[in-house]
């Protein structure tokens, strides 16, 4: 059942899908999240809609368009950060452009290949709740945790976890702690600094 939703983009970012398995990631490019202030079927309230590449390219959406369309709650909850997809008749209604010379940035975001290039760093999840729901660089993953190859069905756990894919010089850009992945037979193995470092390597402090 699709439910109809309308209110003001305070917010997009990419939307995309974490895989972990102990020391290995992999990433699933799905689109992109708009974060909405407006009704959601009949309430008043800020929420969460995702949208394909496709829709975004067509319509070049930007924080601060009104738009509106129809979209159904994910069927597994677990797999999403956001609480409509499956977008149909969505309309956008362009606003005037700003510059936005400090973060949270804003305005249309790249291409979801160029987030693939830039890489990330880990972002708090309390930074991104206070301060980066709203920029275009940051970005809340579904993650999934698959402890054991070769029983992935029944090992598979899944979280949330934020990141940054912004300047490194961002003045409100906090780690927070390192993430641990859990493995086989109790094991675990901690994701340390040098990895952000090394993913971010290829691009200067503002860039
Ligand atoms: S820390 Fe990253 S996501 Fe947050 S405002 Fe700065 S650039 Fe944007």
């Amino acid at each position: 059942m699709k439910l109809t939703w309308s209110g003001t983009v305070v917010g997009i970012q990419p939307r995309i899908r974490l895989l972990r398995s102990f020391d290995q990631r992999s990433h699933t490019y799905l689109g992109y999240s708009l974060r909405v202030d407006g009704d959601l079927d009949g309430q008043q309230c800020t929420f969460v809609v995702g949208i394909g590449d496709g829709a975004q390219q067509k319509n070049a959406i930007r924080a601060g368009d009104m738009a509106r369309g129809l979209g159904q709650p994910p069927a597994d909850p677990r797999r999403e950060c956001l609480d409509l997809y499956k977008v149909s008749k969505l309309t956008v209604e362009r606003s005037e452009p700003t510059i936005h010379p400090r973060p949270p940035f804003r305005g249309v975001p790249p291409a979801l290949e160029d987030y693939r290039a830039r890489g990330h760093r880990r972002l708090a999840a309390r930074t991104y709740a206070a301060k980066c729901t709203s920029c275009l660089w940051g970005c809340q993953m579904a993650v999934e945790i698959v402890k054991d190859h070769w029983n992935r069905n029944a090992s598979t756990s899944w979280r949330k976890e934020t990141f940054c894919y912004g300047p490194k010089s961002c003045s409100l850009y906090r780690p927070g702690p390192t993430r641990k992945v859990p493995g086989r037979r109790g094991m675990c193995y901690e994701e340390e600094d040098w990895v952000d470092e090394d993913a971010t390597a290829h691009r200067g402090p503002d860039e």
